[in-house]
This record gives C-alpha cells, structure tokens and sequence, in this order.
C-alpha cells in the first residue's frame, strides 16, 4: 500500500466494473485509487466467478473475429453465428425487464457494447467463442444461438488476472481489505472517502468518485427489507463483500436509490453450495441450468412453473425466485436414463448433489419429499405428455395437455430408468436496485441533476434491469458503465483542475 492519501479518482470495488472504469480513467490521465474491501485472496467480486459470457452487439461473424483473433478460417467456416444487432439486443432487454428498462440506460449499454469490448480486448482481456453453452451440433456445423457467442478465456478467472495485471502495468495502486464507509462532501461537491483498514479510519482526498462496489445481494438484511423475508434464505452465489455500502453511502449525501429494489437475478443452485460464493472454487459450478428438459417438482410433490416456456437463457435468471416461494426453499430436478446424457456439464461434477434409482419408487423412497403425490405427479404428467418430435436445440413444442401448469416445449415422458433427482434452492446472484445515473455514468440527485463528482458503474446503476436480464449483460453494463464512468470522472476531476490552475 502506498502512504499516498491524495488521488485524482478513486473507485470503490475492484470487479469488472471497477477495473475497467480504473483503467478508463488512467487512459485519461488520472491517478487512481482503487479500494477494494475483501483481501487480495478474494478480489474481483461477482466478476470472479462468472462464466465469462458477455452479451454484445454486432453484425457478422467478422465482427467477432475481430475480439477472437485466435478463430482460424477453417473454425469459421464450422460455424454458424446468427447476426445478434443493437436493434435485437434491445428488444431482448426490453421484451425480459417487461418494457421497463429506461431506454437511454439500455441504448447506451447496447450501442456501446461492441467499442467496449474491442476497448478490452485493447487492455490484455482475452475472448473467445462460448461453444459450450450457446450452441450444438447440426449438419456438421456448430450453430449458434441466444446472441451470447462470446466468452472472457478462463471464465470471469480469466477476465479479472487480465484486467488486474493490466491495472498494475498501469500503475494504479489497489489497496485491500479497504472498504470505503462514508462520502465526504464540501459544499455541493465531492472532495474525499473515509476508508476503513486494519480497523482504522482515514480519508483519501479526491474529487472524483466512481462506485462500482456491486448491489446489496450479500447482505441479509437489505435483503429481506428489500425483497421479502424469504430471501434471507437465499444461497449468495458470489462475493460476501456486496452488502449495498455504495448505496448507502450514495444515499446518505443525497443520491437517488433507482431500479427496481423488489428484484433480483437469482437461479436454481445446488441445494448443497457453499452459503456464499467460495473464491476457491469459482466458475459457476453449481448452477443447475438443464431444467427445461426436467420437471421440477417441491416437497409436496407438486410442479410449480412451465420448465419448459422458453431457452434457460430467458427464464433461468427469474426461476430462482420461484424455488425460493417453495416449502424449505427446495425443489427437485427430475430426470430419466433418455435425457441424462443431454445434461450440461456441471451435471457431472464432482460437486453435483443428486439421488439415482433404478426405478422411480426406488429413487422417490430417497427424498425427503411426499412420496405418494411425487409419484402421482409425475405419472399425470406422462400421461399428459403429447406427440411431436423432441428436439432439445430448438423450441419444439412439444408439450403437455390438462396440466396445471403445462410444460409448453421438451416434454417427455419419464419412464427409462435409472431415474435421477437433482435438489436445488435459490442463488442470489444480484439484486437490481441500485443508484440514478444519467449515460455517462454520473450519479444523480432528488432533482435529477448531477452529484458533483459522484459516478457509479456496474450493479451499482439502477433502471436497466427489472423483473429479469438476457443473461450475459451484467458483464457488458459493467465494462460498459465502468468505461464511461472512467472517462467522466477523470474528465471532471482534470477539467476541474485545469480550472483550478487557471483560477489561481
Ligand atoms: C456465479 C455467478 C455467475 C455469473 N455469470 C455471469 C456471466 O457469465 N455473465 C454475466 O454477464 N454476468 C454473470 N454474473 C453476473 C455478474 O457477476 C455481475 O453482473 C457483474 O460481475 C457485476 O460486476 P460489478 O463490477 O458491478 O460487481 P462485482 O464484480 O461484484 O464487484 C464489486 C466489488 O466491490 C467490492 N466492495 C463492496 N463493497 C465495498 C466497499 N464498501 N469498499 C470497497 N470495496 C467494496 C466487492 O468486494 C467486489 O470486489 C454472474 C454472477 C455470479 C455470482
């Protein structure tokens, strides 16, 4: 740590967000503070423990090519990439946040998407195709889909080495286990943050302040006060430091708390994850993401959403919530010996929790649940299942009859055994609420102007997701929000100087 106590920026957080707006800032000619709560062994928040997938904006296969310069001819010539344009990523954000979005929010993360991700792929981060999960096999050739084609190399591991390796080069300090408590204001302006380390306060002084230190996910009591009392039982898929401090903080000085606080993005995970994300085993592995090819029942042995409405891409992010509405917070994924080996990967790992049986009796008698109405259940769904072809890469609509609720696509029966159950409850991964800020990331007031000096990037803006996101877009707000917000801050902080200079 440096004894330095003066800088141009300083940014709360050190994930995507924070990084990327750190190093927009240098780009400007900032010095820059970054302080980061959580030690160095557990840096890089939510964005460590991602996937990698990151949801942009272009044109053609060219495109991608130029953020995946390692793709060969011949790899290009073996797939096939949809055109994913602004105008689709648009109506993608607009048709899952049920039109709410603010559309200069959603315009700017969307148009800006493509420039941001070839501004890091500038800085030293790696991309390459998602094969794995946005596509499959057909006539030879692998066919995308989902307009989710890129990836960060290594996942969100991979992501954050390169942009804290690339922040160092740079020669911008990060301080650990410094968490920022309070904002200092001298008359309507930003001048310093009160950090606290080693149990001690101090104050930075600086003019310009970027919060990128994630929602309030990991903090219990805003949780239930926010969402509901049953979200305290939540599992937090990833860091324990996001316990809304930037909200807070904003607030206190007069911020405008924006979005909608009464959602998250949460998912069925494994019933048996670590209570918070565990930063030595990152990646996303317990995820359980295969469900619209199971039925899912509760203890009471009753199904409660349609697995099967749409791509898990669009119903993943809000089924968590529907888990959670269940007795003890549990449900079952079931499935039968014909689509089990369709499963995702993690489906095989070491670290999956699961129950096999030969027959479904045999596997039922294992579960904690209401074995007579598990096995009604499942026997009125096989005989409510209807013909059609099953294909698992497309909406086949192949549906169910007199359900309540139906299965609208990927409804087979479950009658091969061995049969398996996989338990799930609910993992927070982000909540929506956050602060107002205007397209260049700064931080708005009661009054819709700008708190002098105030910027915020990352989970920490409000208004663009509600109700749900087209997975992969947290990553790209991040990097998005995190570049403007850099570039603002230093702007302001310099520009402010310069006057300053001339002033004097
Ligand atoms: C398991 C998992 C998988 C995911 N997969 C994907 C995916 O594949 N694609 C995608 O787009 N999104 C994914 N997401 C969502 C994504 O992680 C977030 O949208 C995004 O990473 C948020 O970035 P951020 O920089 O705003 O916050 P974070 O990366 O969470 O960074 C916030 C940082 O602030 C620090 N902090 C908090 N309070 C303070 C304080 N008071 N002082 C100093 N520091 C503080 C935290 O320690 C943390 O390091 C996933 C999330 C999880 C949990």
């Amino acid at each position: 740590m440096s004894n330095q106590t003066s800088y141009d920026v300083v940014v709360v957080g050190a994930g995507n967000a924070a990084l990327c707006a750190a190093i927009s800032a240098c780009e400007e000619g900032a010095k820059v503070l970054v302080l980061e709560k959580g030690p160095e062994h557990k840096r890089g928040g939510n964005s460590f423990f991602t996937d990698g997938a990151i949801r942009v904006a272009y044109h053609n296969l060219k495109d991608i090519r130029k953020v995946v310069p390692d793709l060969t001819d011949e790899d290009a010539a073996a797939v096939v990439m949809p055109d994913y344009h602004e105008d689709d990523y648009y109506e993608d954000i607009m048709r899952v946040t049920k039109g709410e979005s603010q559309p200069e929010l959603a315009k700017q993360l969307v148009n800006r998407s493509f420039e941001t991700l070839v501004w890091m792929k500038g800085h030293g981060v790696k991309f390459e195709l998602n094969y794995e999960n946005q596509s499959y096999e057909k006539d030879g050739k692998r066919q995308f889909w989902g307009g989710l084609p890129v990836k960060t190399e290594n996942k969100g591991i991979g992501l954050m080495e390169q942009l804290f390796t690339r922040a160092q080069e740079l020669g911008i300090d990060i301080w650990y286990e410094a968490a920022a408590v309070e904002l200092m204001k001298k008359e309507e302006n930003i001048c310093g943050v009160a950090v606290e380390q080693d149990g001690k306060r101090m104050t930075v002084e600086t003019t310009g302040v970027i919060l990128a230190c994630g929602s309030l996910e990991a903090n219990k009591t805003f949780r239930s006060e926010q969402l509901g009392d049953e979200w305290e039982a939540a599992i937090v898929r990833g860091t324990e430091y996001n316990t809304g401090d930037g909200i807070s903080m904003a607030t206190a000085i007069g911020a405008e708390k924006f979005g909608e606080y009464s959602g998250c993005h949460s998912i069925g995970t494994d019933y048996n994850a670590p209570k918070v994300g565990d930063f030595n085993k990152p990646g996303d592995i317990y995820k359980k993401h295969s469900y619209p090819l199971s039925i899912m029942l509760n203890k009471d042995g009753k199904r409660f959403v349609d697995e099967g409405a749409d791509f898990r891409n669009y119903t993943y992010a809000k089924y968590g919530r529907e888990i959670l509405k269940q007795p003890d917070h549990v449900a079952y994924q079931i499935y039968d010996s014909q689509v089990r080996p369709l499963l995702r990967k993690e489906y095989d790992l070491e670290e999956a929790t699961y129950y096999k049986g030969e027959s479904l009796l045999e596997l039922v008698n294992q579960l904690p649940v209401d074995k007579q109405q598990f096995l009604k259940t499942i026997e009125e769904y096989n005989d409510a299942v209807q013909g059609g072809e099953y294909n698992p890469t497309e909406k086949d609509g192949k549906k169910t009859t007199g359900l309540t609720p139906e299965k609208t696509n990927w409804a087979l029966k479950i009658e091969n055994g061995p049969f398996y159950a996989y338990p799930v409850t609910c993992g927070i991964t982000f909540s929506f609420g956050g602060l107002h800020v205007n397209s260049s990331g700064e931080v708005l007031k009661k009054d819709n102007k700008p708190l002098s000096g105030l910027f915020a990037a990352g989970e920490m803006v409000g208004g663009i997701f509600y109700h749900n996101y087209p997975g992969g877009s947290g990553l790209m707000s991040g990097a998005v929000y995190g570049k403007l917000a850099g570039s603002a801050a230093a702007r302001y902080v310099l520009g402010n100087k310069k006057d300053t200079k001339i002033t004097n």
